[in-house]
Protein backbone atom coordinates (compact mmCIF):
# COMPACT_ATOMS: atom_id res chain seq x y z
CA UNK A 1 0.00 0.00 0.00
CA UNK A 2 0.91 3.78 -0.65
CA UNK A 3 0.31 6.57 1.59
CA UNK A 4 0.99 10.10 1.53
CA UNK A 5 2.68 11.03 5.04
CA UNK A 6 2.26 14.40 6.13
CA UNK A 7 5.33 14.18 8.16
CA UNK A 8 7.51 13.55 4.38
CA UNK A 9 4.70 15.25 2.48
CA UNK A 10 5.47 12.47 0.37
CA UNK A 11 3.76 9.25 -1.05
CA UNK A 12 5.37 6.38 0.77
CA UNK A 13 4.95 2.47 0.67
CA UNK A 14 3.53 1.43 4.24
CA UNK A 15 5.38 -1.01 6.28
CA UNK A 16 4.04 -1.17 9.53
CA UNK A 17 5.92 -1.88 12.68
CA UNK A 18 4.92 -5.54 12.96
CA UNK A 19 4.42 -7.51 9.92
CA UNK A 20 0.51 -8.25 10.59
CA UNK A 21 -0.55 -5.69 12.52
CA UNK A 22 -1.65 -2.74 12.24
CA UNK A 23 -1.58 0.23 15.20
CA UNK A 24 -3.71 2.82 14.23
CA UNK A 25 -4.97 6.24 16.25
CA UNK A 26 -7.76 8.75 15.29
CA UNK A 27 -8.37 11.82 17.44
CA UNK A 28 -11.98 11.57 17.82
CA UNK A 29 -14.38 13.89 18.46
CA UNK A 30 -15.28 16.72 21.02
CA UNK A 31 -18.09 15.95 22.31
CA UNK A 32 -19.70 19.30 23.40
CA UNK A 33 -22.01 19.64 20.24
CA UNK A 34 -23.75 17.21 17.29
CA UNK A 35 -20.77 16.17 14.67
CA UNK A 36 -21.41 18.21 11.59
CA UNK A 37 -21.23 16.35 8.15
CA UNK A 38 -17.53 18.15 7.64
CA UNK A 39 -16.30 16.15 11.16
CA UNK A 40 -17.63 12.94 10.03
CA UNK A 41 -16.04 13.05 6.74
CA UNK A 42 -13.14 12.60 8.74
CA UNK A 43 -14.31 9.31 10.18
CA UNK A 44 -15.10 8.15 6.97
CA UNK A 45 -11.94 8.98 6.03
CA UNK A 46 -10.65 6.71 8.53
CA UNK A 47 -13.10 4.05 8.18
CA UNK A 48 -12.05 3.58 4.71
CA UNK A 49 -8.17 3.56 5.61
CA UNK A 50 -9.03 1.16 8.22
CA UNK A 51 -10.98 -1.12 5.54
CA UNK A 52 -8.16 -1.10 3.06
CA UNK A 53 -5.86 -2.16 5.49
CA UNK A 54 -7.88 -4.94 5.89
CA UNK A 55 -8.48 -6.00 2.70
CA UNK A 56 -4.66 -5.44 2.11
CA UNK A 57 -4.96 -8.98 4.76
CA UNK A 58 -3.43 -6.44 7.94
CA UNK A 59 -5.06 -6.70 11.18
CA UNK A 60 -6.07 -3.27 12.29
CA UNK A 61 -5.93 -2.09 16.11
CA UNK A 62 -7.88 1.20 15.85
CA UNK A 63 -8.17 3.18 18.75
CA UNK A 64 -10.13 6.66 18.82
CA UNK A 65 -10.27 8.99 21.94
CA UNK A 66 -13.41 11.05 22.83
CA UNK A 67 -12.46 14.64 23.90
CA UNK A 68 -14.77 14.65 27.22
CA UNK A 69 -12.97 16.87 29.19
CA UNK A 70 -13.47 20.71 29.02
CA UNK A 71 -11.02 22.61 26.73
CA UNK A 72 -11.02 26.08 24.86
CA UNK A 73 -12.56 27.46 21.83
CA UNK A 74 -9.76 27.76 19.85
CA UNK A 75 -6.57 25.75 19.24
CA UNK A 76 -4.64 28.08 21.25
CA UNK A 77 -4.68 28.11 25.03
CA UNK A 78 -7.48 30.83 24.96
CA UNK A 79 -10.92 31.25 23.76
CA UNK A 80 -14.37 29.89 26.35
CA UNK A 81 -14.49 26.23 27.32
CA UNK A 82 -16.09 23.99 24.85
CA UNK A 83 -17.77 21.86 27.16
CA UNK A 84 -18.97 24.43 29.67
CA UNK A 85 -20.07 26.57 26.65
CA UNK A 86 -22.27 23.48 25.59
CA UNK A 87 -23.75 22.93 29.42
CA UNK A 88 -24.70 26.54 29.40
CA UNK A 89 -26.47 26.42 26.38
CA UNK A 90 -28.69 23.39 27.38
CA UNK A 91 -28.75 23.84 31.07
CA UNK A 92 -26.92 20.63 32.02
CA UNK A 93 -23.91 19.39 33.65
CA UNK A 94 -20.55 19.06 31.58
CA UNK A 95 -20.87 15.28 31.88
CA UNK A 96 -24.32 15.13 30.90
CA UNK A 97 -23.95 17.20 27.83
CA UNK A 98 -20.58 14.42 27.07
CA UNK A 99 -22.97 11.87 27.20
CA UNK A 100 -25.50 12.97 25.27
CA UNK A 101 -23.65 13.73 22.67
CA UNK A 102 -20.83 10.80 22.30
CA UNK A 103 -24.08 8.91 21.89
CA UNK A 104 -25.09 10.80 19.66
CA UNK A 105 -21.76 10.23 17.48
CA UNK A 106 -22.50 6.88 17.74
CA UNK A 107 -25.53 6.76 16.14
CA UNK A 108 -23.66 9.15 13.33
CA UNK A 109 -21.40 5.99 13.64
CA UNK A 110 -23.78 3.59 12.78
CA UNK A 111 -25.63 5.29 10.21
CA UNK A 112 -22.55 5.86 8.13
CA UNK A 113 -21.67 2.12 8.19
CA UNK A 114 -18.14 3.45 10.27
CA UNK A 115 -16.70 -0.02 11.59
CA UNK A 116 -16.73 0.58 15.84
CA UNK A 117 -12.69 0.99 16.57
CA UNK A 118 -11.18 -1.50 18.50
CA UNK A 119 -11.06 0.74 21.48
CA UNK A 120 -12.96 3.87 22.16
CA UNK A 121 -11.44 5.79 25.25
CA UNK A 122 -12.57 8.76 26.99
CA UNK A 123 -10.24 11.73 28.28
CA UNK A 124 -12.38 11.76 31.60
CA UNK A 125 -11.63 7.85 31.98
CA UNK A 126 -7.47 8.69 31.58
CA UNK A 127 -7.01 11.75 33.85
CA UNK A 128 -3.75 9.40 35.39
CA UNK A 129 -2.33 8.38 32.43
CA UNK A 130 -2.12 11.99 32.00
CA UNK A 131 -0.39 13.12 34.99
CA UNK A 132 2.22 10.17 34.85
CA UNK A 133 3.14 11.62 31.66
CA UNK A 134 3.42 15.09 32.36
CA UNK A 135 5.38 13.57 35.54
CA UNK A 136 7.80 12.10 32.96
CA UNK A 137 7.88 15.06 30.64
CA UNK A 138 9.16 16.89 33.67
CA UNK A 139 11.26 14.83 35.07
CA UNK A 140 12.85 15.20 31.65
CA UNK A 141 13.31 18.40 32.34
CA UNK A 142 10.83 19.34 29.25
CA UNK A 143 8.53 21.53 31.38
CA UNK A 144 8.30 24.96 33.48
CA UNK A 145 5.81 26.08 36.04
CA UNK A 146 4.16 29.73 35.65
CA UNK A 147 1.37 31.18 37.30
CA UNK A 148 0.03 27.70 38.56
CA UNK A 149 -0.02 26.33 34.87
CA UNK A 150 2.73 23.62 33.78
CA UNK A 151 3.96 24.10 30.43
CA UNK A 152 6.06 22.49 27.80
CA UNK A 153 9.46 23.62 27.25
CA UNK A 154 9.14 23.70 22.96
CA UNK A 155 12.96 25.01 22.74
CA UNK A 156 14.06 21.31 24.78
CA UNK A 157 13.19 19.84 21.28
CA UNK A 158 15.46 20.63 18.43
CA UNK A 159 13.03 19.34 16.13
CA UNK A 160 9.43 21.20 17.43
CA UNK A 161 7.35 21.73 14.73
CA UNK A 162 8.64 19.07 12.00
CA UNK A 163 4.93 17.81 11.52
CA UNK A 164 3.89 21.26 10.46
CA UNK A 165 7.45 22.27 9.11
CA UNK A 166 7.78 25.07 11.30
CA UNK A 167 11.23 25.94 10.51
CA UNK A 168 13.05 28.02 13.18
CA UNK A 169 12.61 31.43 11.54
CA UNK A 170 8.72 30.44 12.01
CA UNK A 171 9.19 29.83 15.42
CA UNK A 172 11.25 33.55 16.04
CA UNK A 173 8.55 35.46 14.53
CA UNK A 174 5.93 33.85 15.95
CA UNK A 175 7.80 34.34 19.50
CA UNK A 176 7.77 37.72 18.79
CA UNK A 177 3.95 38.03 18.76
CA UNK A 178 3.16 36.35 21.85
CA UNK A 179 0.80 37.35 24.42
CA UNK A 180 0.96 34.99 27.50
CA UNK A 181 3.30 36.28 29.38
CA UNK A 182 4.05 33.38 31.33
CA UNK A 183 5.07 31.43 28.36
CA UNK A 184 8.98 31.17 27.58
CA UNK A 185 8.20 30.41 23.89
CA UNK A 186 5.88 31.08 21.76
CA UNK A 187 4.75 27.62 21.26
CA UNK A 188 4.92 26.43 24.23
CA UNK A 189 1.41 24.90 25.35
CA UNK A 190 -0.15 24.05 28.86
CA UNK A 191 0.15 20.43 29.84
CA UNK A 192 -1.78 21.18 32.98
CA UNK A 193 -3.88 23.88 34.75
CA UNK A 194 -4.56 24.81 37.98
CA UNK A 195 -5.20 28.36 37.46
CA UNK A 196 -8.51 28.04 35.46
CA UNK A 197 -9.52 30.96 33.26
CA UNK A 198 -13.34 29.70 33.75
CA UNK A 199 -14.78 30.57 37.39
CA UNK A 200 -16.74 27.71 37.14
CA UNK A 201 -14.69 24.74 35.44
CA UNK A 202 -16.64 21.42 36.54
CA UNK A 203 -14.12 19.30 35.53
CA UNK A 204 -11.31 19.42 37.77
CA UNK A 205 -8.54 16.50 39.38
CA UNK A 206 -6.21 16.44 41.94
CA UNK A 207 -2.37 16.13 40.71
CA UNK A 208 0.80 16.51 42.12
CA UNK A 209 0.94 20.58 40.89
CA UNK A 210 -2.71 20.87 42.84
CA UNK A 211 -6.37 20.57 41.62
CA UNK A 212 -7.10 20.92 38.05
CA UNK A 213 -7.54 20.18 34.54
CA UNK A 214 -5.12 19.00 31.72
CA UNK A 215 -4.15 20.69 28.89
CA UNK A 216 -6.00 19.62 25.38
CA UNK A 217 -3.11 17.29 23.85
CA UNK A 218 -1.95 15.24 26.71
CA UNK A 219 -4.93 13.15 26.43
CA UNK A 220 -4.49 11.62 22.63
CA UNK A 221 -0.41 11.48 23.54
CA UNK A 222 -1.43 9.60 27.26
CA UNK A 223 -3.91 7.44 25.74
CA UNK A 224 -2.51 5.95 22.48
CA UNK A 225 0.35 4.90 24.48
CA UNK A 226 -1.88 3.36 26.94
CA UNK A 227 -3.55 0.95 24.03
CA UNK A 228 -1.15 1.12 21.48
CA UNK A 229 2.45 1.58 23.31
CA UNK A 230 5.28 3.76 23.02
CA UNK A 231 5.45 3.62 19.18
CA UNK A 232 2.54 3.04 16.84
CA UNK A 233 2.09 3.21 12.58
CA UNK A 234 -0.79 5.60 11.68
CA UNK A 235 -1.76 8.60 13.35
CA UNK A 236 -4.80 10.59 11.51
CA UNK A 237 -6.76 13.30 11.87
CA UNK A 238 -8.30 16.63 9.93
CA UNK A 239 -5.75 19.02 8.26
CA UNK A 240 -6.60 21.69 11.34
CA UNK A 241 -4.80 19.37 13.37
CA UNK A 242 -0.98 19.38 11.80
CA UNK A 243 -0.02 22.97 12.56
CA UNK A 244 -0.74 22.61 16.96
CA UNK A 245 -2.71 19.44 17.86
CA UNK A 246 -0.73 16.80 16.68
CA UNK A 247 2.43 19.10 16.51
CA UNK A 248 2.26 19.16 20.17
CA UNK A 249 1.47 15.46 20.29
CA UNK A 250 4.37 14.64 18.93
CA UNK A 251 6.08 16.85 21.22
CA UNK A 252 5.01 15.01 24.23
CA UNK A 253 5.49 11.64 23.33
CA UNK A 254 9.25 12.41 21.55
CA UNK A 255 9.64 14.12 24.57
CA UNK A 256 8.86 11.57 27.13
CA UNK A 257 10.47 8.49 25.05
CA UNK A 258 13.07 10.04 23.53
CA UNK A 259 11.90 7.31 20.69
CA UNK A 260 11.70 8.44 17.39
CA UNK A 261 9.76 9.02 15.32
CA UNK A 262 6.64 8.37 17.72
CA UNK A 263 4.77 7.47 14.52
CA UNK A 264 5.54 6.36 11.25
CA UNK A 265 2.72 7.43 9.13
CA UNK A 266 0.91 11.07 9.57
CA UNK A 267 -2.44 11.42 7.67
CA UNK A 268 -5.00 14.08 7.32
CA UNK A 269 -7.71 14.43 5.31
CA UNK A 270 -8.91 18.07 4.13
CA UNK A 271 -11.53 19.79 4.74
CA UNK A 272 -15.63 19.64 3.31
CA UNK A 273 -16.49 23.44 2.96
CA UNK A 274 -19.69 25.07 2.14
CA UNK A 275 -18.14 26.59 -1.15
CA UNK A 276 -16.41 30.41 -1.37
CA UNK A 277 -13.61 28.95 1.27
CA UNK A 278 -16.33 29.02 4.34
CA UNK A 279 -15.42 26.32 6.96
CA UNK A 280 -18.03 24.12 8.71
CA UNK A 281 -17.19 24.32 12.40
CA UNK A 282 -18.93 23.56 15.18
CA UNK A 283 -18.24 26.39 17.07
CA UNK A 284 -19.49 28.60 14.21
CA UNK A 285 -23.01 27.53 14.71
CA UNK A 286 -23.41 27.13 10.62
CA UNK A 287 -22.80 23.58 10.66
CA UNK A 288 -25.18 20.50 8.49
CA UNK A 289 -25.94 17.08 10.15
CA UNK A 290 -26.43 13.77 9.24
CA UNK A 291 -29.95 14.33 10.81
CA UNK A 292 -30.47 17.38 8.66
CA UNK A 293 -29.70 15.45 5.55
CA UNK A 294 -31.86 12.92 6.42
CA UNK A 295 -34.84 15.37 7.12
CA UNK A 296 -34.39 16.28 3.47
CA UNK A 297 -34.40 12.85 2.32
CA UNK A 298 -30.91 12.03 1.98
CA UNK A 299 -29.47 8.63 3.39
CA UNK A 300 -26.36 8.93 5.68
CA UNK A 301 -24.81 6.63 2.81
CA UNK A 302 -25.78 9.09 0.40
CA UNK A 303 -23.22 11.01 2.29
CA UNK A 304 -20.90 8.53 2.33
CA UNK A 305 -20.94 7.75 -1.45
CA UNK A 306 -20.78 11.68 -1.59
CA UNK A 307 -17.25 11.83 0.34
CA UNK A 308 -16.24 8.69 -1.52
CA UNK A 309 -16.61 10.45 -4.80
CA UNK A 310 -13.31 12.85 -3.92
CA UNK A 311 -9.71 12.11 -2.75
CA UNK A 312 -9.51 12.39 0.86
CA UNK A 313 -6.37 14.86 0.35
CA UNK A 314 -8.69 17.17 -2.19
CA UNK A 315 -10.90 19.94 -0.61
CA UNK A 316 -14.65 19.33 -0.55
CA UNK A 317 -17.22 21.67 -1.22
CA UNK A 318 -20.59 20.83 -0.20
CA UNK A 319 -23.65 21.41 -2.46
CA UNK A 320 -26.93 19.85 -2.27
CA UNK A 321 -26.84 19.36 -6.18
CA UNK A 322 -23.70 16.67 -5.61
CA UNK A 323 -25.90 15.26 -2.78
CA UNK A 324 -28.46 14.84 -5.13
CA UNK A 325 -25.88 13.19 -7.58
CA UNK A 326 -24.76 10.91 -4.84
CA UNK A 327 -28.00 9.88 -4.14
CA UNK A 328 -29.17 9.15 -7.84
CA UNK A 329 -26.25 7.39 -8.29
CA UNK A 330 -25.84 5.37 -4.89
CA UNK A 331 -29.53 4.54 -5.96
CA UNK A 332 -28.81 3.22 -9.61
CA UNK A 333 -25.77 1.37 -8.03
CA UNK A 334 -28.07 -0.47 -5.35
CA UNK A 335 -30.69 -1.39 -8.27
CA UNK A 336 -27.97 -2.65 -10.69
CA UNK A 337 -26.99 -5.02 -7.44
CA UNK A 338 -30.27 -6.14 -6.83
CA UNK A 339 -30.80 -7.62 -10.61
CA UNK A 340 -27.89 -9.65 -10.24
CA UNK A 341 -29.98 -11.89 -8.40
CA UNK A 342 -28.81 -13.87 -5.27
CA UNK A 343 -26.64 -16.54 -6.60
CA UNK A 344 -22.73 -16.20 -5.96
CA UNK A 345 -20.58 -17.05 -8.05
CA UNK A 346 -16.63 -16.25 -8.02
CA UNK A 347 -14.79 -12.94 -7.65
CA UNK A 348 -13.51 -11.66 -10.81
CA UNK A 349 -9.24 -11.74 -10.63
CA UNK A 350 -9.34 -8.79 -12.98
CA UNK A 351 -11.38 -6.16 -11.52
CA UNK A 352 -10.27 -7.09 -7.65
CA UNK A 353 -6.74 -6.35 -9.10
CA UNK A 354 -7.82 -3.04 -10.64
CA UNK A 355 -9.84 -1.83 -7.56
CA UNK A 356 -6.81 -3.11 -5.10
CA UNK A 357 -4.78 -0.61 -6.85
CA UNK A 358 -6.63 2.40 -6.95
CA UNK A 359 -7.75 1.59 -3.09
CA UNK A 360 -3.70 1.21 -2.16
CA UNK A 361 -2.97 4.44 -3.93
CA UNK A 362 -3.18 6.21 -1.43
CA UNK A 363 -6.95 5.53 -1.22
CA UNK A 364 -8.20 6.44 -4.41
CA UNK A 365 -12.08 6.21 -3.75
CA UNK A 366 -13.39 8.05 -6.88
CA UNK A 367 -10.87 5.53 -8.90
CA UNK A 368 -12.20 2.69 -6.67
CA UNK A 369 -15.57 4.17 -7.57
CA UNK A 370 -14.92 4.23 -11.43
CA UNK A 371 -13.73 0.36 -11.38
CA UNK A 372 -17.55 -0.73 -9.59
CA UNK A 373 -19.26 1.22 -12.85
CA UNK A 374 -16.94 -0.44 -15.27
CA UNK A 375 -17.51 -3.52 -13.82
CA UNK A 376 -21.33 -3.20 -13.66
CA UNK A 377 -21.47 -2.51 -17.49
CA UNK A 378 -19.43 -4.78 -18.40
CA UNK A 379 -21.32 -7.73 -20.15
CA UNK A 380 -18.41 -10.30 -20.12
CA UNK A 381 -18.89 -10.84 -16.52
CA UNK A 382 -21.29 -13.68 -15.36
CA UNK A 383 -23.75 -11.88 -12.72
CA UNK A 384 -23.00 -14.43 -9.81
CA UNK A 385 -19.51 -13.36 -10.11
CA UNK A 386 -20.06 -10.02 -10.63
CA UNK A 387 -21.91 -10.36 -7.55
CA UNK A 388 -19.67 -11.77 -5.74
CA UNK A 389 -16.44 -8.93 -6.84
CA UNK A 390 -18.96 -6.32 -5.82
CA UNK A 391 -19.50 -7.50 -2.49
CA UNK A 392 -15.76 -7.89 -1.68
CA UNK A 393 -15.36 -4.01 -2.81
CA UNK A 394 -18.39 -3.27 -0.46
CA UNK A 395 -16.01 -4.34 2.34
CA UNK A 396 -13.91 -1.40 1.44
CA UNK A 397 -16.30 0.79 0.34
CA UNK A 398 -18.89 -0.31 3.20
CA UNK A 399 -21.99 1.18 1.32
CA UNK A 400 -24.07 -1.68 2.20
CA UNK A 401 -24.87 -2.86 -1.52
CA UNK A 402 -26.05 -5.99 -0.19
CA UNK A 403 -29.06 -4.22 1.49
CA UNK A 404 -32.29 -4.49 -0.27
CA UNK A 405 -33.41 -1.17 -2.21
CA UNK A 406 -35.75 1.05 -0.93
CA UNK A 407 -36.91 4.53 -2.18
CA UNK A 408 -38.85 6.88 -1.21
CA UNK A 409 -41.00 8.60 -3.86
CA UNK A 410 -42.61 11.39 -3.16
CA UNK A 411 -46.65 11.79 -2.65
CA UNK A 412 -47.06 13.69 -5.69
CA UNK A 413 -45.28 10.88 -7.77
CA UNK A 414 -47.42 8.20 -6.30
CA UNK A 415 -50.80 10.06 -6.95
CA UNK A 416 -49.35 10.04 -11.03
CA UNK A 417 -48.59 6.00 -10.30
CA UNK A 418 -52.32 5.28 -9.08
CA UNK A 419 -53.99 8.09 -11.47
CA UNK A 420 -51.87 5.88 -14.43
CA UNK A 421 -53.41 2.59 -13.37
CA UNK A 422 -56.63 3.89 -13.34
CA UNK A 423 -56.87 5.41 -16.58
CA UNK A 424 -55.13 1.61 -17.55
CA UNK A 425 -57.63 -0.39 -15.87
CA UNK A 426 -60.27 2.09 -17.83
CA UNK A 427 -58.32 1.69 -21.39
CA UNK A 428 -57.91 5.24 -21.44
CA UNK A 429 -54.29 4.73 -23.66
CA UNK A 430 -52.96 8.21 -24.14
CA UNK A 431 -54.13 9.50 -20.95
CA UNK A 432 -51.55 6.76 -19.71
CA UNK A 433 -49.17 7.68 -21.60
CA UNK A 434 -49.39 11.28 -20.77
CA UNK A 435 -49.15 10.00 -17.11
CA UNK A 436 -46.03 7.85 -18.36
CA UNK A 437 -44.52 11.24 -19.60
CA UNK A 438 -44.96 13.04 -16.55
CA UNK A 439 -43.80 10.48 -14.04
CA UNK A 440 -40.58 9.85 -16.54
CA UNK A 441 -39.86 13.56 -16.45
CA UNK A 442 -40.16 13.26 -12.29
CA UNK A 443 -37.00 10.88 -12.96
CA UNK A 444 -38.76 7.45 -12.78
CA UNK A 445 -38.03 4.47 -15.06
CA UNK A 446 -41.94 3.45 -15.87
CA UNK A 447 -42.41 -0.26 -15.81
CA UNK A 448 -45.76 -2.49 -16.93
CA UNK A 449 -45.70 -5.74 -14.23
CA UNK A 450 -48.83 -7.78 -13.16
CA UNK A 451 -49.33 -5.41 -10.34
CA UNK A 452 -49.93 -2.59 -12.49
CA UNK A 453 -47.58 0.92 -12.71
CA UNK A 454 -43.80 -0.59 -11.41
CA UNK A 455 -40.88 2.73 -11.52
CA UNK A 456 -37.62 2.61 -10.55
CA UNK A 457 -35.72 5.77 -10.13
CA UNK A 458 -33.66 6.47 -13.28
P1 LIG B 1 -13.49 17.97 16.67
O1 LIG B 1 -14.70 17.25 17.15
O2 LIG B 1 -13.69 19.44 16.49
O3 LIG B 1 -12.27 17.65 17.48
O4 LIG B 1 -13.19 17.44 15.18
C1 LIG B 1 -13.22 16.08 14.83
C2 LIG B 1 -12.47 15.84 13.54
O5 LIG B 1 -13.08 16.53 12.45
C3 LIG B 1 -11.02 16.30 13.55
O6 LIG B 1 -10.21 15.29 12.96
C4 LIG B 1 -11.03 17.56 12.72
O7 LIG B 1 -9.78 17.77 12.11
C5 LIG B 1 -12.09 17.23 11.70
N1 LIG B 1 -12.76 18.36 11.06
C6 LIG B 1 -13.24 19.49 11.65
N2 LIG B 1 -13.88 20.27 10.75
C7 LIG B 1 -13.82 19.62 9.55
C8 LIG B 1 -14.32 19.91 8.22
N3 LIG B 1 -15.02 20.99 7.95
N4 LIG B 1 -14.05 19.02 7.26
C9 LIG B 1 -13.37 17.88 7.51
N5 LIG B 1 -12.89 17.54 8.73
C10 LIG B 1 -13.10 18.40 9.75
ZN1 LIG C 1 -5.54 14.06 19.17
Amino acid sequence: MIIFNTLTRQKMPFEPINADEVKMYCCGPTVYHFAHIGNLRSYIFEDILRRALEFEGYEVKHVMNITDVGHLTSDADDGEDKMLKGAKRENKTVWEVAEYYTRAFMDDMKALNLLHPTVVCKATDHIQEMIDLVKRLEENGMTYTANGNVYFDTSKLSDYGKLAQLDKQQLEAGARIEIDPNKKNAHDFVLWFTKSKFDDQEMKWDSPWGRGYPGWHIECSAMSTRYLGDQFDIHCGGIDHISVHHTNEIAQSEGATNLKPWVRYWMHNNFLTLGKNEKMAKSAENFLRIQTLVDKGYSALDYRYFCLNAHYRKELTFSWESMDSAKKSLMRLREKVELLGDKEGKEDKDYLEKFEKAISDDLNTPQALAVVWELMEDKKIKNPDKLSTILKFDEVLGLKLDEPLEFKVSNDVESLVLERNAARKAKDWKKSDELRAEIEKAGYLVKDGPKGTEIQPK
